[in-house]
C-alpha cells in the first residue's frame, strides 16, 4: 500500500540539511516538501531567519517538522554520526566527486539507513554549496533538468528528493524479509527458459528455424521481474500441463 511507505522506518533515518538558508519561506516549503514524504528530521545550518513566522506559513500543517528543526553552526554538526553524506548540486561538476542521480540517491540512502543516518545536504539559493563544503559528501547528487536552466528553487528540490527517498522504501521493502520467496538463480531461471523454449515446440508455437530472436525477447521479459523460486514453480507447472495435452492431442491423431 502506498500511504504505508510514509511511515517506513529507514525514513526517520534521513536528515535533510540546509545551508545558510537565506529565505525563511523555502525552510517552511522544505518542511512541508519533508512531511509530505515522511521525512521528519530538518538540520539547519546557520539559517539568516530562523524561527520565522513566514517558515510557520509556508510549512502549513508540517509545523511540527519545522519545530523540531535543529539548529546548528557548522556543517561538521550537522553531518556529525551519519553514514553516507550526499550534497545535491545545481551544477554537474566535471571532476573529483562522484556523482549519482536523485533516484540513485535515494536507493542508496534507503539501503544505507539500514546500517545508520543519512545527510542530504542542500545549497544556499544564490551560490548552492562550497568545494569545501562538497569535499565532506560521499557522493554528489543531481536532479536531471533542461540544461539551460538547471537550478530548482529549494524546496522543489528538496520534494523531489523526498518523493524518490519515499518511493525507494519499496524496493528496499523488496529486497528485504517481507519479501515470501527467494528469488530464483541463474540456474533455476536457465532451466525455466530450456523448458519454455521446449514447450513452446511442443504446442507448436515455435519453430526455431524462423524465431532466432524469440527467446531472447522472452529472457528480456521474465529477467525484468525479478522471478522468484514460486513463480518460477507455477510457470513450469503451466508449461508440464500444455506439453501433457499436446503429447495426448499427437497420440490422438
Ligand atoms: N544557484 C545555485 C543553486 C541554488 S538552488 C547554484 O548554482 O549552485 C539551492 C539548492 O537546491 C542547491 O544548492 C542544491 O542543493 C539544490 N538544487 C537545486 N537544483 C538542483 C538540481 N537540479 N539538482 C540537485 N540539487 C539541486
Amino acid at each position: 500500500m502506498i500511504e504505508d511507505y510514509a511511515s517506513h522506518k529507514n525514513l526517520s533515518k534521513i536528515r535533510i540539511v540546509l545551508i545558510e538558508t537565506s529565505h525563511p519561506g523555502n525552510i517552511g516549503s522544505v518542511a512541508r516538501a519533508m512531511k509530505n514524504m515522511g521525512l521528519t528530521r530538518l538540520v539547519l545550518v546557520s539559517p539568516k531567519e530562523f524561527p520565522s513566522q513566514i517558515a510557520s506559513v509556508r510549512a502549513s500543517s508540517a509545523a511540527d517538522v519545522l519545530n523540531s528543526a535543529k539548529v546548528v553552526e557548522t556543517l561538521d554538526e550537522a553531518v556529525h554520526g551519519a553514514k553516507l553524506v550526499v550534497g545535491a548540486s545545481a551544477r554537474l561538476r566535471k571532476v573529483a566527486w562522484p556523482q549519482l542521480d536523485v533516484r540513485q540517491t535515494a536507493e542508496l540512502a534507503i539501503t544505507t539507513s539500514d546500517e545508520g543516518d543519512v545527510a542530504l545536504v542542500f545549497g544556499r539559493e544564490d551560490s548552492g554549496l562550497s568545494n569545501s563544503e562538497l569535499d565532506k559528501c560521499h557522493y554528489l547528487a543531481h536532479i536531471p533538468t533542461n540544461p539551460e536552466y538547471s537550478s530548482l528553487n529549494l524546496g522543489a528540490a528538496v520534494q523531489v528528493f523526498a518523493y524518490e527517498c519515499l518511493m525507494a522504501t519499496d524496493i528496499e521493502r523488496l529486497h528485504s524479509k517481507g519479501y515470501r520467496h527467494k528469488l530464483a538463480s541463474t540456474e533455476q531461471l536457465e532451466g525455466f527458459y530450456d523448458h519454455l523454449y521446449q514447450a513452446l515446440q511442443d504446442i507448436e508455437f515455435l519453430d526455431p528455424a524462423k524465431n532466432a530472436r524469440f527467446m531472447r525477447r522472452m529472457r528480456r521479459l521474465f529477467n525484468r521481474t525479478q522471478l522468484d523460486v514460486k513463480e518460477i514453480d507455477i510457470l513450469r507447472g503451466i508449461l508440464t500441463a500444455a506439453q501433457r495435452q499436446a503429447y495426448a492431442n499427437q497420440r490422438e491423431e
